[in-house]
């Protein structure tokens, strides 16, 4: 694996994590509310809704809880845009 120039984006999130995002709030920032990205399988990747955070996670999520967890590179950080995410628009 390359080595990623700040955050590890591949981390693996918590079990804490993933039960403060199965209560629909952003680990990270605590808002609650999360965009929904592209799916892929049983994958899900969401954005936090605050547009101050917007950390992005890809999840594995069964009746409604977020059983599996991954960061992912924010759009800044060379992740994909999202058609169904917030305009990136200024
Ligand atoms: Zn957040």
């Amino acid at each position: 694996m390359a080595e990623a120039p700040r955050r590890q984006p591949q981390d693996n999130l918590t079990d804490d994590a993933l039960a403060t995002m199965s209560a629909g709030r952003c680990p990270e920032c605590g808002y609650r509310g999360f965009v929904l990205g592209p799916r892929g399988g049983m994958s899900q990747n969401i954005e936090c809704g605050n547009t101050k955070c917007r950390t992005r996670f890809n999840v594995l999520c069964v009746s409604g809880e977020i059983v599996m967890g991954s960061y992912i590179p924010r759009e800044s950080e060379g992740g994909g845009t999202w058609p169904s995410a917030w305009g990136s628009g200024k």
